[in-house]
């Protein structure tokens, strides 16, 4: 079937208005928030319902056409790129949420929902969906649940994995299962609904989740402090555990920090910069302000902290996050390199000083920007782009130099993606955390439930 041919048949199955192929469309839907890749896909189609990604993936299987899911397009590792003539499913159309049940604490929705307005709901009914990110305004329940995404309070809540109780998919090979009801409990052997979390995409679309929502928590009490040296980070997040219930501990450079100063047009917070700061979230108690004072008073006297200041409102608690929540969007301007490491917490110091201690080695000229849900020991490290070398150059320089960074990344136990995926940007690191076996087994799992490779190939696997 030639082109005109497929696209016809796209047309069948979704409707005129729900197919779209000039070139405005197929830039902006194949793309996600990676800077690598230019888009090229055949086509950008918008479902509604499960029976048409079913007849999609009959098709897509009988033509040895390829499918790339397509959420909010904010990931980082280039899951929902289509670069190489693939059709783009977007789930922009499947938004809605399908029901709430008092009693469970659940919410049934569709994969499209962002999920800020999940968050939103949750709070009409007094309850709580803890999953965040910068990205959250944007980014779908669909993507989250593919990629498993972390954020800012994995720290207290876990990962969106932790909040999936229920999944319906449309397998590449175009069965429809449904994946466990919504249950806490299930003890039936092979788990599939955490097989399918994390799975980028490579083995079927996710057509609705359940999510289960929690109280809501205590009013946040927010602190930021400036931290004089890397080496007491460990010691104060220790100190820092013991508050009832630290729900975010996050770490940023100066650097970072004097970038998002400029580009946010912010006021610099503190008396003097240092070279690293803390930002921590709390329940806002009489007895967690006590413990605070204790760690701030023994963490002042050596010395370890600098400056800080404490949230005293909603207003002044979300001002100092817009320090750590900018980075990300205040660094795209400089075309970074991203990484997206984690290591166990007690790690964290030593792997930094060796990576920087690498990176100085290697090349004095280039920018290495440190941030990170240091609690989770996620280590989000970015090298920028020097304005003097071409893009292209410098993504091949960088590829290069991260066979290094993930030698010692082995080295430290740790993973080469915590939360953003391997996509197709990691993909060929991906035996730094996993072993030749491992690597076996996910392709045979990936062939049980895709057996023609149907759903965005060139990722993951
Ligand atoms: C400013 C900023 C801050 C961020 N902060 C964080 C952070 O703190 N923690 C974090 O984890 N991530 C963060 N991210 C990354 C990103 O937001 C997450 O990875 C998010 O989960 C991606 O969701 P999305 O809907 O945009 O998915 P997309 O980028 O569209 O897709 C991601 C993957 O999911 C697949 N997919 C999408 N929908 C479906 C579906 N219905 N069925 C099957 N597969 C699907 C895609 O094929 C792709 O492989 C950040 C991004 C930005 C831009």
């Amino acid at each position: 079937m030639n082109d005109e041919a497929v696209l016809l048949t796209l047309i069948d199955i979704f409707g005129k208005n729900a197919v779209l192929f000039d070139t405005e469309s197929r830039n902006k839907y194949g793309i996600d928030y990676t800077q690598y890749y230019s888009p090229d896909p055949v086509a950008v189609v918008f479902p509604k319902n499960e029976e048409q990604l079913v007849s999609l993936v009959q098709l897509a299987n009988k033509l040895s056409l390829k499918l790339v899911p397509s959420g909010g397009r904010t990931g980082y590792s280039g899951g929902a790129i289509a670069a190489f003539k693939e059709i783009v499913v977007s789930f922009e159309k499947m938004n809605k949420i399908l029901s709430f049940c008092e009693e469970d604490r659940s919410v049934r929705c569709q994969p499209g929902l962002i999920t800020k307005e999940l968050q939103e709901f949750a709070k009409t009914k007094d309850l709580f969906y803890p999953v965040d990110f910068a990205s959250s305004g944007s980014s779908q329940i669909g993507g989250n649940i593919a990629t498993n995404a972390g954020g800012i309070k994995v720290i207290r809540y876990g990962l969106t994995r932790n909040w999936v109780t229920g999944l319906r998919v449309v397998t590449g090979n175009g069965e429809i299962l449904e994946l466990n009801n919504g249950l806490i409990k299930n003890a039936t052997g092979y788990d599939f609904l955490n097989l399918f979390i994390g799975s980028e995409g490579t083995l079927g679309f996710i057509t609705e989740a359940t999510i289960k929502l929690i109280e809501e928590p205590l009013p946040q009490k927010v602190v930021l402090f400036s931290l004089n040296q890397k080496n007491h980070l460990l010691n104060i997040l220790n100190k820092c555990r013991t508050l009832r219930y630290l729900s975010a501990f996050e770490l940023f450079s100066d650097k970072a920090l004097q970038i998002v100063l400029k580009e946010q047009s912010l006021t610099m917070p503190f008396s003097k910069s240092a070279p690293f700061y803390v930002l921590l979230e709390f329940d806002s108690t009489q007895e967690n302000e006590t413990l605070l004072f204790d760690v701030l008073e023994s963490s002042l006297s050596s010395q370890s902290i600098g400056d800080v200041i404490i949230s005293d409102s909603i207003e002044k608690a979300n001002n100092l996050w817009k320090f750590r929540e900018s980075i990300s969007l205040s660094l795209r301007k400089y075309i970074p390199y991203k990484y997206d490491i984690s290591v166990v917490p007690s790690r964290i110091i030593q792997f930094m000083s060796e990576v920087d201690g690498f990176l100085e080695k290697e090349n004095q000229e280039i920018d290495v920007i440190w941030f990170g849900h240091v609690g989770d020991g996620n280590l989000h490290l970015n090298i920028l782009k020097p304005k003097t070398m071409e893009k292209e150059k410098f993504f091949t320089y960088c590829d290069k130099i991260s066979t290094s960074i993930y030698e010692l990344v082995k080295k430290y136990s740790g993973s080469i993606s915590a939360e953003h995926g391997i996509g197709l940007l990691k993909k060929p690191f991906l035996s730094y955390s996993k072993s030749d076996t491992e690597i076996a087994y996910m392709k045979l799992i990936k062939k049980l439930f895709d057996e023609n490779n149907v759903m965005n190939p060139l990722k993951l696997v």
